[in-house]
């Protein structure tokens, strides 16, 4: 997969600081730990100093008696050293930089080989790079302001709008908890201004703290991306991101200009998640019949197919919140 050089210096800035800081906190708790018992300082330097010993034996012709005594003598050394660091309350592994990735040492390649630690973050860094594209923020659940909700009972709703959103809000914190990959797809609809792209990022910011790879945006920035990527303007794979991210999050679908090229993007990045079976929110503010009207039967049938609908009612936030900032 191709990533965009930005992507890949992220990636390697972050495994750079994984093993500085384990190779840091390793060598600070030596200097502590020598400081307090200084013969585990004359172990090491005799330790360091077995190597070069056996190397300028082998070159000056060999004595493998001699060399047998120095293997020995380390042996003991370490033995040693184990029992002081025991005494201590330490193992021997705690002489040891702790790091991230045992596999790789957190130098991200493996037998000459990308090691998994180094895909992971090529991968996060990815999706956030995608994300970076869109102006939106992550938020969390309890920022969403109750009271701009009616507490009256609406008869289509049968409960009160309050109420109603109460009720998304516990499925989407729940959804969000338990993130897998086997979750639902979500389809928030309801007019613009009432907290569906505040419940959608909600639930992005949750499933990204939890550690899988999340994408989330508007469709417009995402989709002038994968044009720039297209016509060569830009370099990287966001097709394959948007199509292999554990989580897909897209911000106010319908609101991007009704391209043959955004058509087909929407329709195979959709396509390509309900096959693999992985979940995608969307947010919209185009009824069933909206969405049919603008993306036809194709695009439709996979949303329609697809999404569990979660219906959100109540005013316009943005409304309200200009008319008191107005009065
Ligand atoms: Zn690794």
């Amino acid at each position: 997969m191709a990533y965009a050089p930005q992507v890949v210096q992220a990636a390697r800035e972050r495994l750079e600081q994984r093993r500085q800081t384990a190779d840091s906190q390793a060598a600070a708790l030596q200097e502590k730990l020598c400081a307090r018992i200084p013969r585990l300082l004359d172990i090491q330097r005799e330790l360091t100093t077995a190597l070069p010993a056996i190397t300028r034996i082998i070159l000056q012709g060999g004595d493998a008696a001699q060399i047998e005594e120095i293997q020995q003598n380390n042996l003991a050394l370490q033995q040693e050293m184990a029992d002081i660091l025991h005494r201590a309350g330490f193992q021997m592994d705690n002489f040891e930089p702790q790091y991230t990735c045992p596999k790789c040492k957190d130098t991200g390649y493996e037998n000459g080989k990308l090691c998994c630690c180094y895909r992971q973050l090529l991968q996060e860094e990815a999706c956030r790079h995608l994300s970076s594209l869109s102006a939106v923020k992550l938020t969390d659940f309890d920022s969403l302001n109750m009271a701009y909700y009616e507490e009256t009972v609406d008869k289509r709703l049968g409960v009160s709008p309050r109420q109603h959103m109460q009720d998304i809000i516990t499925y989407c914190k729940e959804y969000a908890h338990n993130f897998s990959l086997s979750n639902d797809s979500l389809l928030l609809q309801g007019a613009t201004g009432i907290g569906k792209t505040h419940l959608a990022l909600a639930i992005a910011r949750v499933v990204t703290e939890k550690g899988f790879s999340v994408v989330y945006g508007s469709m417009l920035p995402l989709l002038r991306q994968l044009e720039n990527e297209q016509f060569g303007r830009s370099e990287g794979d966001s097709m394959a991101h948007l199509t292999t991210c554990d989580l897909l999050v897209l911000d106010d679908l319908g609101m991007e200009f009704d391209t043959a090229f955004s058509r087909s993007c929407i329709y195979n990045v959709l396509n390509a998640r309900l096959l693999e079976g992985r979940p995608t929110i969307i947010s919209t503010n185009l009824s069933a019949a909206a969405l049919q009207e603008k993306y036809g039967d194709q695009i439709t049938s996979r949303i329609v197919g697809g999404f569990v609908p979660l219906l959100c009612v109540g005013k316009d936030i943005r409304q309200i919140m200009r008319r008191r900032s107005m009065g």
